[in-house]
């Protein structure tokens, strides 16, 4: 039977749609000049991202596990140094901290955000700890002031995935710019995306940032002589152009994102309220920009089953904590070491929740829930 109605995870078309032309002609503007790297849109982009974000420095970069990786190049991380993150995120917040060199050290985090325990945090601070990377997961802020208070007593840097982040706000200020890095991804399924790969980095110390400018160019300042081993973190001018025309909606999209997060704790309190799901818990002085609305539920896989049985886009965000992934085996971490990131990765699942939904296709989504649970 096909299903009664099609609810994607995510709909780019129908965020393009009203703002095509203006896309279009940036990018022509972009290849009329025939210059494609850096320079002047780069320029201009970073302006924009850095006034809107309250940053003093904005850096746009090639992608967002580039940002990471160029902040931690900044600081020289390498073989004995020692990085915090939580074992549940996207690959990049880990797989960075690997490719300098220096070794993840992988905690736990906390039930409810989903982001770090600060708690853990502290326990696994060593001599060799260097810095500390909060992930703003799903678009609400980590618990920045004790981390922060941590950082600064034990000498940390502190790097912020906020890739999935941008526009979430801690204590009325902007993500992104409360550690020494704010890193921030505009892969075409974030809140901000660009059409390809792209990502920024703030600072607001002038000596990292200009570490950061150096480390984006292969560690050129002149052409052919290199001050040290950067890599090519450049972002592309088509990348820039696209952003800054999409950079002044963001704050109607994301107002649309937090408004159909309101429908659905509305829709599953009238639609289904026996379902054995729980809903994200929004904390008190955090703007949560809901990249994902990500619930969790009784037999979370039958029910993703279910719902992409009946036309509804849902995706599991993430099946697999850091720790119990092949490629960091060496960590040495066993199973059930860290046991609410395991459970979160067997019970969590992203709804769509993109800005252009509506009230018909949420309620179509709830009442697709409350049949599954009905029917078992
Ligand atoms: C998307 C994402 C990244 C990486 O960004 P890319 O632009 O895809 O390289 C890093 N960390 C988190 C938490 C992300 O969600």
């Amino acid at each position: 039977m096909q299903p009664v109605m099609q609810v994607p995870l995510l709909d780019l078309a129908a965020q393009y749609a009203p703002i095509r032309d203006a896309v279009v002609e940036a990018v022509t503007r972009v290849v009329d000049t025939q210059k494609f790297i850096l320079g002047p849109e780069v320029e201009r982009f970073e302006a924009q991202a850095a006034a809107y974000l309250g940053a003093r420095h904005a850096i746009g970069v090639s992608s967002g596990t580039d940002a990471l990786l160029v902040a931690m190049m900044a600081l020289d991380l390498g073989p004995g140094d020692e990085v915090i993150v939580p074992t549940y995120s996207f690959f990049a917040t880990a797989g960075c901290v690997s490719r300098t060199g220096a070794t993840p050290v992988l905690v736990d985090i906390d039930p409810v955000t989903y982001n770090l325990d600060v708690d853990a945090v502290r326990r696994a601070i060593t001599p060799r700890t260097r810095a500390i990377v909060p992930v703003h997961l799903y678009g609400q802020a980590a618990e920045m002031t004790p981390l922060l208070a941590l950082a600064r007593e034990q000498g940390l840097s502190v790097i912020e995935d906020a890739a999935q982040a941008i526009g979430a706000t801690y204590e009325g200020r902007a993500l992104g710019t409360l550690g020494d890095f704010g890193c921030f991804s505009f892969y075409p399924s974030k809140n901000l995306g660009a059409a390809g790969d792209a990502g920024l980095v703030t600072v607001n110390d002038d000596d990292l940032a200009a570490r950061v400018r150096l480390l984006r160019v292969h560690g050129a300042q002149r052409t052919y002589h290199h001050e040290k081993v950067g890599g090519n973190f450049r972002m592309a001018a088509l990348q820039a152009a696209v952003l800054g025309v999409k950079l002044p909606h963001l704050e109607a999209w994301t107002e649309a994102r937090r408004r159909n997060a309101d429908r659905y704790r509305a829709l599953f309190a009238s639609l289904a309220p026996g379902a054995p799901v729980s809903l994200p818990v929004e904390q008190p002085g955090r703007r949560h920009i809901y990249n994902q609305f990500v619930i969790r539920a009784e037999r979370r896989d039958a029910l993703r089953d279910h719902l992409r049985a009946n036309g509804v886009g849902c995706e599991i965000y993430y099946p697999v904590p850091f720790h119990l992934q092949p490629c960091f085996a060496y960590l040495g971490v066993p199973a059930g070491a860290l046991p609410v990131s395991e459970q979160a990765a067997a019970e969590t699942l992203a709804l769509p929740i993109y800005s252009e939904l509506t009230e018909a296709q949420q309620a179509y989504v709830v009442e697709t829930i409350a049949t599954f649970y009905a029917r078992a």
